[in-house]
């Protein structure tokens, strides 16, 4: 954790659910938990009906991507506008599987943060290496590059959020080291600061890839450890607040 950053706990939950799945999924969370913030992301269309059943509450709901731009003759995409317009807050973007199913690079997830700014969304922006480059060394310079190509300026005094997200992690159960993810994170920390100045220091940055409440206590212990990024894990309510309880107090 890092002193004085509340932790923030975010749930991606893909392309999963129908509306009454992600009803009672919202339901069960809407009491919040004690000592992190919570938000949900489910898919673009349950975002109205989340979000609705979310207000009041201590629970955010965001969005999994966007366009990058405010409207026009884009078929079958979503601007930031509309889904600050249906009541979200925040947006994941760069997500590896967009990166990898819709060849996303970091110029697309440069442009989709400043549009996501623009809308008054909090972006969440997503780094990771994959399984290769970890072998080859390259982790480092392949998140710094990514952080390079896709952070605009305003992204840290907007709350801009980093989540960390070794692509071989998702989803697979597996995870770095502890001294790997604390390294990265470190390493983040440090490119942010160098680029931004000293309000990067308080950025939330998080760690994604099979969190689960078994391995949650050890990662948000680490340093610069924010919160987390919970794809799988945060389908289940039980899971997704015992990950939230995790939290060092
Ligand atoms: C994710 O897709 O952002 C993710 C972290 O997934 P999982 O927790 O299932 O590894």
């Amino acid at each position: 954790m890092t002193p004085g950053i509340r932790p923030l706990i975010a749930g991606n939950w893909k392309m999963n659910g129908n509306q009454r799945e992600a009803a009672r999924l919202a339901e069960a969370l809407r009491d919040g938990a004690e000592n992190a913030d919570l938000l949900i992301c489910p898919p673009f269309v349950h975002i109205h009906q989340v979000a609705a059943l979310m207000l009041g509450s201590r629970v955010a709901v965001g969005a999994q991507d966007c366009h990058a731009a405010h409207h026009g003759a884009h078929t079958g995409d979503v601007s930031a506008a509309m889904l600050r317009d249906v009541g979200a807050t925040h947006v994941i973007l760069g997500h590896s599987e967009r990166r990898t199913n819709h060849g996303e690079n970091d110029a697309a997830v440069l442009a989709k943060t400043e549009a996501a700014l623009t809308a008054g969304l909090i972006p969440i922006i997503c780094v990771g290496e994959t399984e290769a480059e970890r072998l080859s060394g390259l982790a480092d310079s392949v998140v710094e590059k990514q952080l390079a190509g896709s952070i605009p300026y305003g992204f840290i005094t907007a709350g801009g959020i980093v989540a960390y997200e070794p692509v071989w992690a998702i989803g697979t159960g597996r995870t770095p080291t502890e001294r790997d993810i604390a390294a990265m994170h470190s390493t983040m920390r440090s490119a942010l600061v160098e680029r931004f100045g000293p309000a990067a220091r308080t950025t939330r940055l998080l760690y994604g890839g099979s969190v689960k409440p078994s391995n949650a206590v050890s990662i948000m212990a680490l340093a610069d450890v924010d919160g987390a990024l919970v794809g799988g894990a945060s389908l289940v309510a039980e899971d997704f607040l015992a990950i939230a309880k995790a939290v060092p107090e």
